[in-house]
């Protein structure tokens, strides 16, 4: 079943007069209704009459993360603070976060979205869906919500964790469809073979796995654990929250939304458009948002784009899986952790050195964990251990409080960290997806 066939099979020719069209007013609108971004229009010379179709979106300036950060938390909304209807957060590159706002409509339109990409995956009005991505500020959890209402499915809103209830609800309700992270599906195994439950057995048919990069071979893994087909689906909360892409039951490749999310692909270095095929970082324009549109938002995926139609019938393209990042953002159970968000942290401690390492691993059948080696003064590191483990303790618990992620902190002596040409490496993951 194709949700919005009209929208998903059009014709390409069409399709790209409807985007130019809407290019055309979303250009004129965030001119019209949001000071930052008109400033940054005029800054690059652009007023909206010199963008006459999609040819001309050259002309327009990237929106970047920075962007974001800068116009914290409402400057670069498009409508006045009364007409919002919902708003989320997600992690920033240092102390703020980023913020977005949904009016009623763009909720509608985030439904829209989400349901294609049920439908996309398999799922029938009708089925039951146990929702365990989280629900709050982050976008997973309700975005999967308002889609699974839009097509009519039967919602078990059991957000993350508690995995035992989770997998006794799933047992007693026998849902089809599971959403969450690939990696909290692959955690839920031991728990059910402790309880007794075979995951072969499951009711769930079709997952959809989204918030965190996975390797084929994490595919391969679920689908034999759980005898489930598992299809990945793409979104970041600055575009809309899950259902900006989402794969079909071919698997190959992610099908965009690309009537209201015009995607471009480009070489992260010159910011010219790559040839289709080839990759480069994915970069969006919301064609129809009304709160917080973005022109040319650079999301620091790295994706290739596939125009040709799927032998699902749908015409919209079709991005890959994503294969990495352009800046050094890591995602450690869903969440987006940015280094400098660290030394954000750091900074504000005293004795603390803003030397650090972020190391990342995933045991089988676990979750990510996350250690951070931090360099400390030497006198703090001649104190006695009492007081070391009080200031492990306060990094701790200031970057639960930030990030809302547990964290294994590791005080070291100065120059512990590895420098290479001086400089240290901030990042280092262990993880095999
Ligand atoms: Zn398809």
């Amino acid at each position: 079943m194709i949700w919005n066939e009209k929208m998903e099979c059009m014709e390409l020719d069409e399709r790209k007069n409807l985007q130019s069209e809407r290019l055309k007013d979303i250009v004129r609108y965030v001119y019209t209704h949001c000071d930052r971004y008109r400033q940054k229009l005029e800054k690059a010379g652009v007023t909206p009459g010199e963008v006459k179709s999609l040819e001309d979106i050259n002309k327009i300036p990237f929106t970047i993360k920075e962007d974001l950060r800068d116009s914290y938390p409402f400057d670069l909304f498009s409508v006045p603070q009364d007409k919002l209807a919902e708003i989320h957060v997600s992690s920033g590159t240092t102390g703020n976060p980023t913020v977005v706002g949904y009016t009623k409509d763009d909720l509608k339109l985030w439904g829209e979205v989400m349901a294609r990409a049920f439908c996309c995956a398999g799922a029938k009005p009708g089925d039951k869906i146990q929702i365990a991505y989280g629900y709050g500020l982050f976008t997973g959890g309700l975005g999967a919500h308002y889609g699974s209402l839009e097509m009519g499915l039967a919602i078990i809103p059991c957000s993350s964790g508690q995995t035992k209830r989770q997998l006794k609800l799933m047992n007693d309700f026998k849902p089809r469809i599971l959403a969450c992270t690939p990696s909290y599906c692959l955690y839920m195994v031991d728990e059910a073979k402790e309880m007794g439950l075979d995951p072969l057995k499951s009711s769930w048919e079709i997952g959809v796995f989204g918030a965190e990069p996975w390797s084929e071979a994490m595919r391969k893994e679920i689908e034999k654990t759980w005898n489930i087909l598992a299809t990945d689906i793409y979104g970041l909360s600055e575009i809309i929250g899950p259902g900006v892409a989402q794969e079909c039951t071919h698997k190959k490749g992610l099908h965009l939304c690309s009537d209201v999310f015009y995607p471009e692909v480009i070489d992260s270095k010159t910011g010219k458009e790559v040839k289709p095929g080839e990759k480069g970082e994915l970069v969006i324009t919301t064609l129809t948002k009304q709160a917080f549109p973005l022109l040319r938002y650079r999301t620091r995926d790295i994706v290739s784009l596939n125009y040709e139609r799927c032998v699902c019938g749908r015409t919209t393209p079709r991005i890959s899986k994503i294969t990495g990042r352009t800046d050094d953002m890591i995602i450690v159970r869903g969440i987006n952790v940015f280094p400098s968000q660290i030394e954000h942290v750091l900074l504000g401690i005293e004795g603390t050195q803003p030397h650090y390492q972020l190391i990342v691993d995933r045991k089988a059948g676990e979750l990510d964990e996350l250690e951070i080696l931090v360099e400390v003064e030497e006198k703090i590191f001649s104190d006695e251990i009492k007081k070391l483990r009080m200031l492990e303790e306060k990094i701790k618990k200031e970057i639960e409080s930030i990030l809302g992620i547990n964290a294994k902190i590791r005080l070291v002596e100065p120059k512990k960290i590895e420098r290479s040409e001086g400089k240290a490496k901030r990042v280092i993951d262990k993880r095999n997806i």
